[in-house]
């Protein structure tokens, strides 16, 4: 393990850490460093940043920010803003064919409320997918700690039976994520894969940054040779290269599997992939519950770290 390895530990930890949490949101942050991931605070914002993305021919998934939710009204105002956004997206014209999605975590929509999480939080996602469903749309599950992964996956399948296009997240970090592929790589079945933004120990993850990527690959090969919708979610170049080469090697065409990336991260790249007649669909966050997901973000690049210290400090 390396010193980046140690100060992605490390910041993976301040993620989860309430105290941190207070300190950061309170402090002055500067506006560039959130508006650099994420599109603004209102669905308008969320809209509007879409609306840009598609003028330059990048699909999208938008993310209403929050996780963790332990309050039942909480996780339904959460439901509410994410049919209210898709009606928005609806009017301005952004959702028809799977243009622009939404990403749902579990826990902002109930999952993490003691005893009943997991029935609210499949009552409130399948409302989720019946205003997507209107809106000519799909939903994709984001996958969060491995602590929820068989319970995810559950909501997933419990979902495709009246949506059978609800789309999964598989973490190429995890032991067991080559086998769920297998699992998932049938004939309609969405999946994005991604290296896997969490700390998780060892018993359950790979640790190491060159064995995730090799990880990656065999699942790649796995969702390439199925029959179902691969989404690559990689900045990473020499993964990206792979994944076409893959698609490539079984005759897919370039409808048949998307590569994803983050708002912010890589904009031209996305720009040249998308350029070059591939979809390539951007993940928009949008929010006020920001810090979770940017503390994720930092600790992917500690370069990224001293831009944000020193922003803490300047108004
Ligand atoms: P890395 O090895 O981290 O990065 C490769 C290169 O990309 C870096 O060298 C750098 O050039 C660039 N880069 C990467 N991150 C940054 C950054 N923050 N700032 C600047 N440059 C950067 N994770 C989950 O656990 N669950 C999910 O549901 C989930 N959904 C995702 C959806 C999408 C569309 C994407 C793109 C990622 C998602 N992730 C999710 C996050 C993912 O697991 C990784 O943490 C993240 O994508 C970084 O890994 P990477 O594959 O880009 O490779």
């Amino acid at each position: 393990m390396d010193a980046s390895d140690l100060l992605r530990g490390a910041l993976l930890q301040l993620s989860e850490s309430d105290t941190v949490r207070r300190a950061v949101v309170a402090a002055p942050v500067s506006r560039a460093v959130v508006d650099r991931y994420v599109a603004g605070e209102a669905v308008e914002d969320a809209v509007s940043t879409t609306a840009d993305l598609r003028a330059t021919n990048r699909l999208a998934t938008i993310d209403h920010l929050g996780e963790d939710v332990t309050d039942r009204e909480q996780a339904a105002r959460t439901r509410d803003t994410y049919i209210a956004l898709l009606e928005a997206l609806t009017e301005a014209d952004l959702a028809r064919y799977g243009a622009t999605e939404v990403s749902v975590k579990l826990s902002a929509v109930g999952q993490s409320i003691p005893r009943d999480g997991d029935a609210i939080a499949l009552d409130n996602a399948r409302a989720v997918c019946e205003a997507a469903e209107k809106a000519g749309t799909t939903v994709t599950l984001d996958m969060e700690d491995h602590t929820t992964t068989d319970r995810t996956l559950e909501t997933v399948r419990a979902l495709r039976a009246d949506f059978p296009w609800v789309g999964a997240v598989l973490q190429a970090y995890l032991h067991r994520t080559e086998a769920d592929c297998r699992d998932l790589a049938g004939e309609g079945s969405r999946v994005r894969l991604c290296k896997g933004a969490y700390k998780e120990p060892e018993s359950v993850a790979f640790q190491d940054g060159a064995d995730v990527d090799l990880s990656y690959v065999r699942c790649l090969k796995v969702l390439m040779a199925g029959d179902g919708y691969p989404m690559v979610a990689t900045h990473d170049p020499r993964l990206v290269e792979i994944a076409q080469a893959l698609a490539g090697h079984h005759d897919r065409r370039p409808d048949s599997y998307e590569l994803q990336m983050l708002l912010g991260i890589r904009d031209l790249e996305q720009k040249r992939i998308a350029d070059r007649g591939h979809q390539m669909r951007v993940y928009v966050p949008f929010g006020r519950d920001w810090y979770g997901y940017l503390v994720r973000r930092l600790a992917e690049r500690p370069a990224n770290v001293r831009f944000f210290l020193r922003s803490l400090t300047s108004r």
